[in-house]
């Protein structure tokens, strides 16, 4: 059976932190899933429909990834896909403590499922998507903070048709 992972977040964007998870995971699997979702508790910048778009294009040469918007429970997702694996990254204790519950409730509800943590690379620990989004939607320059194919300015233009 294929080991198939599914790497749930918001996204919103995709920064370099994100795709160094998904790159540094992709021996351990034969499939990745990334999967765009809706965090009720955080409000969305970026049409989810672009998220998935951007992703794609980011990981265009890689058959092993695929991405999907999905608006649900991350364990229905799984068993819909058949994945038993959920992929998380790891920055600080804070992070810890958040996907500490977050895997332990999953686990609960679906006993298959494993959530693999892989620790971020040091220069990779101060980016989060809140602080790169800030800096796209005050006009600035991210895109060092970006995978190569994704561009502040492209980021601004779809917040604005967005919001
Ligand atoms: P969520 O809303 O589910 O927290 P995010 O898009 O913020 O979604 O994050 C998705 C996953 O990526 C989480 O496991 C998060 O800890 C991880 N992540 C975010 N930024 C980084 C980073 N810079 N390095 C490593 N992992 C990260």
């Amino acid at each position: 059976m294929d080991k198939i992972a599914i790497f749930p977040g918001s996204f919103d964007p995709f920064t370099i932190g994100h795709e160094s998870i998904v790159k540094r995971a992709l021996p351990l699997f034969d499939r990745i899933i990334i999967m765009v979702g809706y965090n009720i508790n955080k409000k969305s910048f970026f049409p989810p429909e672009k998220r998935k778009e951007w992703i794609e294009r980011i990981f265009n040469d890689e058959p092993k990834i695929s991405v999907d918007v999905f608006d649900g429970l991350t364990v229905d997702f799984c068993k819909k896909v058949n994945a038993v694996y959920i992929l998380r990254g790891l920055r600080t204790s804070s992070d810890f403590e958040y996907e500490r519950a977050i895997a332990q409730i999953n686990k609960q509800m679906y006993p298959n499922l494993e959530t693999i943590f892989l620790l971020t690379l040091p220069e990779h620990t101060p980016v989060n998507s809140t602080l790169i989004r800030d800096i796209i939607l005050h006009g600035g320059d991210a895109n060092r903070f970006l995978p190569k194919g994704l561009d502040s300015k492209e980021l601004l233009a779809s917040y604005r048709e967005y919001i």
